[in-house]
């Protein structure tokens, strides 16, 4: 197989090298506050070897633009696809499933990213990988950077769940606390990198991001036993994991694998809707964002016009939802599911409990729960009751 970058934004192509990150000819167009311009997607050529039309492993391997050699010495990053036997009943979904990407190695979506990343830097003898996060993309780096003997450092807003913060420095990489928004640890992150050097792995400006972020499509397309969903519901801040959903489709309408695009939808918080707004207005504008979903609170979406692009190009939709609903959606998953996801994880369940009236009972719908709820269990602990009293006898009880 041969890979090679495409501007998502002009069509030039160029070779794969780790000093490109956006296109070099649309980022001298960038303006401030707006989406990045010219976020380069993997373009892949030649033909499958036959081998992967019976293996899963070898058709993501041979998907993937580095070789496995590389990888960091891990499990590899696929979830799990469930089935949530007593929420398909009370919602008369039977193909309802949901993709938990919780199980990854540091409990979130974002392994997916991380493991390319890791294995693109080793590919190129780079030992320091930089970053700005909301927290996820930050822990998940620092993990997969420990496993593989790479130096991380980190940029997050100072405001970032304390467990984020926590496992990252229990990974042992480098915190800079930013005093201000994840916005500005993105930029500070890119300005360190510049400086400093490194391997810069911000979302949507690493194109191996996007591509990483594409394996969940090909572990939905797996699990399911070899064809597509029709309906994949993704929580959306920067728009990198939804762009990652649709790349990794493509590639298997590219191969002849599956014969359509599934319609996807992108599930955004109410109070950073970015993406939402743009797909209906056509232009992004620049609103301070608030929400509990803090993966998923974003003023600009990094990645916005690549994924707005991919939804008007393949009839994608969005559906907003409110906090409240974000975290009563998420002790109804947890008490009915047996799964406890972060609050952005949660934002799709709410989304499909607020879509459920539009999808016909065949079909097969997949949401995807982005993160462990251990994450940030002081947004949790808003969706239910805590005891206030203790007791030290049975009698207490009733008490
Ligand atoms: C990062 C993240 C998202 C959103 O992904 P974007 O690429 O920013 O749209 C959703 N859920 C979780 C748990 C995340 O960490």
């Amino acid at each position: 197989m041969e890979f090679s970058y495409l501007c998502t934004r002009c069509g030039a192509g160029y070779d794969l090298s780790p000093e490109l990150t956006t296109c070099p000819v649309c980022r001298d167009e960038q303006k401030q506050d707006e989406p990045l311009r010219g976020v380069l997607e993997v373009k892949i050529s030649g033909d499958l070897p036959e081998e992967a039309l019976h293996d899963t492993e070898v058709l993501v391997q041979s998907l993937l633009p580095v070789p496995p050699e590389f990888f960091p010495p891990l499990p590899r990053v696929k979830g799990e696809l469930w089935k949530p036997e007593k929420l398909c009943r009370e919602l008369s979904l039977p193909g309802l499933r949901i993709m938990n990407d919780g199980s990854n190695p540091t409990g979130s979506f974002k392994d997916r990213a991380s493991v390319l990343v890791s294995a693109y830097a080793r590919q190129n003898g780079i030992d320091s990988i930089v970053l700005a996060s909301t927290g996820n993309a930050g822990s998940s780096m620092a993990g997969i950077g420990a496993a593989a003997g790479q130096k991380v450092i980190l940029f997050l807003p100072e405001t970032a769940p304390p467990a984020k913060m926590i496992q990252s420095l229990q990974y042992g990489a480098t915190l800079y606390k930013v005093a201000g928004n994840y916005d500005m640890a993105y930029d500070l992150s890119l300005d360190y990198s510049e400086k400093e050097g490194g391997m810069n792995r911000n979302t949507a400006w690493n194109p191996m991001t996007m591509e990483g972020k594409k394996t969940v499509s090909l572990d939905i397309y797996a699990q399911l036993g070899g064809r597509a969903p029709d309906r994949v519901l993704v929580p959306t801040g920067d728009g990198c994991i939804i762009g990652g959903v649709f790349k990794g489709f493509k590639d298997l309408l590219q191969f002849g694998l599956i014969d359509r695009m599934p319609r996807i939808t992108a599930v955004q918080a109410e109070g950073s809707n970015a993406l939402h707004r743009a797909l209906a207005s056509g232009s992004f504008d620049n609103r301070p964002s608030s929400t509990v979903a803090d993966s998923i609170s974003v003023d600009i979406p990094r990645n916005g016009y690549t994924a707005l692009k991919y939804l008007q190009e393949y009839d994608g939709d969005t559906v907003c939802v409110s906090d409240q609903e974000i975290i009563e959606a998420q002790a109804h998953l947890s008490g009915n599911a047996g799964l406890f996801t972060e609050p952005a994880g949660a934002a799709s369940w709410a989304g499909l409990l607020k879509l459920k009236e539009t999808i016909q009972p065949g079909e097969t719908v997949v949401v995807l729960a982005t993160g462990s709820g251990l994450k940030d269990t002081a947004t949790a602990l808003k969706g239910i009751q805590m005891p206030e009293k203790t007791i030290s006898k049975i009698e207490d009880i009733r008490g």
